[in-house]
C-alpha cells in the first residue's frame, strides 16, 4: 500500500490521537528502515527506545517463532517455563528479589503505586497512601499514571484523576521534605527523566531520597520503562547511581519490541502481593518472555560496555559538528538528550532530518536519540552525517 493510500486509512478507520509524522514504515534490518516506497531511513529512536536489537535480528526472531509453535499463551493460572527462567535472570542481574509481568510501562507503573499501597497498608493502615513524584516526570497514560506524571498539560479532560500525588522538584531534596507528611508511603522517579527532556538527576539527590525513604519507612520507586535494559549502559540505571530501590518498573526495551513490561520487588517487599491481589490476563506471556530472555541473553557486559563507548562517540561528534540549531548534549549511554537552540523548533527539526533519512525523538524542548543497542559504527556515521548535512 502506497503512503497516501495509507494516510488515507487511518484518518478514516484509527482515531487520531498520534501527531504522525508523514512516513509508513514497512521493514527494517538493524538499526536501518525502510518505509513503504523503499526509501531508507537511519534509526536513532528504535520505536521509543524498544526495538534494543534492531530490526529483524536474527536470535531474536528465532526465540520468538520457536516459542509461538510452541506455546503461543497460557493463562496465569498454570506455570510456564519462559517467564520463570526470565524472572530468576532479572533478579540476579539486577539484586531484586522477585516479579510481576505485566505488559506496558504505565500498567507497570500502576502495579508498583499498587504494592507501595499496600505495602503500607499492611503494616499501617488506611490514610498512607500518597506517593511523592517530581516535576517534568513521566509515567504513563492512565487515569492513575497520568496523576503520577508531574506535568500539568498531563492533568487535563479526564477528570476526576486518582488521588495521593503531590510533586516535589528534581534534585531539590528541600522540595521533597516541604511535601512530606504522615500519608506518604512513597517516592517514585525516574533516574533519567525521559519524556520530560532526558535529564539525569543528580547523584547527591537520588542518595538523599533513598535515605529519607529509609529513614521514614516510605518506598523507593525507580521508574526504569525508559532507563532500563541496557539503554544507559548498565542492566539498570539504578546501578550507576549507588542506590538499590525498594520496587523498579521496566517495560519499553525488555522483550526488542514485543508488549511487555514489570515490576521486581526487593526482600522486603516480596510478599506484598498475595494471592487476588493483582493480576493481568497477558502477564508473563510465553513469546514475550522467550524475547526478552533473547533481550537479556545479547546484553551481556561486552555489549554494555559498547552502550557507554557509542554513547560517548555520538555526543562527542554531535557537539563537535557545532551545528547552530543544537547546544550541549547529556545522558547517559544510548539515552541522549540534545540542547534545541534559536528559531527552529524541536519539532521542526525533527520533521526535516526525517525527511533527510534520519529518524529522530523530541523530548521536553529539545531532541532526543534512543538508537537500538546494536547500532554499528557505520550506522552511527550515517546518521551523524545526515544530521551535519541538514542542520549544518
Ligand atoms: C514510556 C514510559 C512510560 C509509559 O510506558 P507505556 O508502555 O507507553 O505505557 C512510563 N514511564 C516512563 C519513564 C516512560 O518512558
Amino acid at each position: 500500500m502506497k503512503f497516501e493510500e495509507l494516510k488515507a486509512l487511518d484518518e478514516q478507520y484509527v482515531m487520531q490521537s498520534y501527531g504522525r509524522f508523514p512516513v509508513a514504515i514497512d521493514h527494517g534490518k538493524g538499526a536501518t528502515v525502510w518505509d513503504v516506497e523503499g526509501k531508507e531511513y537511519i534509526d536513532f529512536p528504535s520505536g521509543i527506545g524498544v526495538c534494543s536489537l534492531g530490526y529483524d535480528n536474527d536470535g531474536w526472531v528465532e526465540a520468538i517463532t520457536r516459542q509461538a509453535s510452541k506455546l503461543g499463551h497460557i493463562s496465569n493460572l498454570f506455570y510456564s517455563e519462559p517467564y520463570v527462567r526470565l524472572a530468576q535472570q532479572l533478579c540476579t542481574r539486577s539484586g531484586m528479589s522477585n516479579v510481576f509481568f505485566a505488559n506496558s510501562g504505565a500498567e507497570s507503573n500502576e502495579g508498583m503505586i499498587k504494592l507501595a499501597r499496600k505495602y503500607s497498608f499492611d503494616k499501617y493502615g488506611k490514610g498512607r497512601g500518597t506517593v511523592i513524584t517530581l516535576h517534568k516526570s513521566f509515567h504513563g497514560r492512565t487515569i492513575t499514571t497520568l496523576a503520577a506524571t508531574g506535568q500539568d498539560v498531563f492533568h487535563n479532560y479526564f477528570f476526576p484523576f486518582t488521588e495521593g500525588f503531590r510533586y516535589a522538584d528534581a534534585n531539590d531534596l528541600d522540595s521533597v521534605e516541604a511535601v512530606a507528611g504522615h500519608d506518604v508511603c512513597a517516592v517514585m522517579f525516574e533516574l533519567i527523566q525521559g519524556e520530560g527532556g532526558v535529564l539525569p538527576l543528580d547523584r547527591e539527590f537520588v542518595r538523599g531520597v533513598a535515605e529519607l525513604c529509609a529513614k521514614r519507612d516510605w518506598l523507593l520507586l525507580v521508574d526504569e520503562v525508559q532507563t532500563g535494559v541496557g539503554r544507559t549502559g548498565s542492566l539498570f540505571a539504578f546501578q550507576q547511581y549507588g542506590i538499590q530501590p525498594d520496587v523498579v518498573s521496566f517495560a519499553k526495551g525488555i522483550a526488542g519490541g514485543l508488549p511487555f513490561g514489570g515490576v521486581m520487588a526487593n526482600e522486603k517487599c516480596r510478599n506484598v502481593f498475595t494471592p487476588g491481589t493483582h493480576a493481568t490476563t497477558f502477564g508473563g506471556n510465553p513469546v514475550a518472555a522467550a524475547a526478552a530472555l533473547q533481550v537479556l541473553h545479547t546484553i551481556d557486559d561486552e555489549m554494555l560496555l559498547q552502550v557507554r563507548k557509542k554513547g560517548e562517540y555520538l555526543r562527542s561528534q554531535i557537539e563537535a559538528m557545532e551545528l547552530p540549531c543544537l547546544g550541549a548534549t547529556r545522558g547517559m549511554g544510548l539515552m541522549i538528550g540534545i540542547e534545541v537552540k534559536g528559531e527552529k523548533s524541536n519539532k521542526d527539526i525533527a520533521a526535516k532530518l526525517i525527511e533527510n533519512g534520519l529518524l529522530c525523538l523530541t523530548a521536553g524542548p529539545g531532541l532526543r536519540l534512543l538508537p537500538p543497542l546494536v547500532i554499528t559504527q557505520e550506522e552511527m556515521d550515517r546518521g551523524l552525517a545526515i544530521m551535519k548535512q541538514t542542520l549544518g
